[in-house]
């Protein structure tokens, strides 16, 4: 099994295991591999620096040090641009679509992505059309949302973002890496910063 068909199997224990993951939708662990070849980010040192302590004693460390072991063979992207996020948010945030439409495991049911932001960082107002669910796989941020109270989410926590809900997210003094599901209308689309009040 290669890194990254070991990652999508975690991740589909993971959801299996997490009754507000699997209420979301299900994980498409039948999702044929699609190989495709890797891209990698700055980021990648960071999330390992961050992280490699994490034990693989339950589904979410699990979860964990398989996106540790599949980063470098991961397509690694970036959804902004320097104007729109600076130069110091790219060197330390990325992301992978795992399974979806372009995922390394092709699926039309969900797009499930891996992301990743450093610490102290603050990634703006930003909406989308598609629903989403991100969990907290280690880590922990401060989620702001438009029509939700601020809330500090740790390791296992979860939080759901209606279509084109604006919500915001910083980190303080860890980083934090994330199962985000998206599912529904605007599943091909993707984030866009907020206009500026
Ligand atoms: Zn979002």
């Amino acid at each position: 099994m290669t890194p990254l068909e070991a990652l999508h199997q975690a991740a589909a224990a993971l959801v299996a295991a997490t009754p507000a993951l699997l209420g979301f939708a299900a994980y498409p662990v039948d999702a044929a591999a699609a190989p495709q070849d890797a891209v990698g980010v700055p980021a990648i040192a960071h999330l390992v620096a961050d992280f490699a302590h994490v034990a693989p004693t339950d589904a979410r460390g699990i979860f964990t040090a398989a996106v540790l072991a599949a980063a470098p063979l991961a397509r690694w992207q970036h959804t902004y641009s320097e104007a729109e996020v600076g130069a110091d948010f790219l060197a330390r945030y990325g992301w992978f679509e795992l399974a979806g439409p372009d995922g390394h495991f092709r699926t039309d049911a969900l797009r499930a992505y891996v992301a990743y932001w450093g610490r102290g960082l603050q990634y703006d107002w930003h909406e989308h059309e598609a629903e989403e669910l991100y969990f907290i796989a280690a880590g922990s941020g401060l989620f702001r949302s438009a029509r939700q109270p601020d809330a500090m989410l740790v390791a296992g926590d979860t939080r759901l973002h209606a279509g084109f809900e604006r919500h915001a997210m910083d980190t303080d003094r860890t980083g934090i890496l994330t199962l985000v599901l998206w599912r529904g209308a605007g599943l091909n689309g993707v984030p866009a910063m907020s206009p500026k009040a």
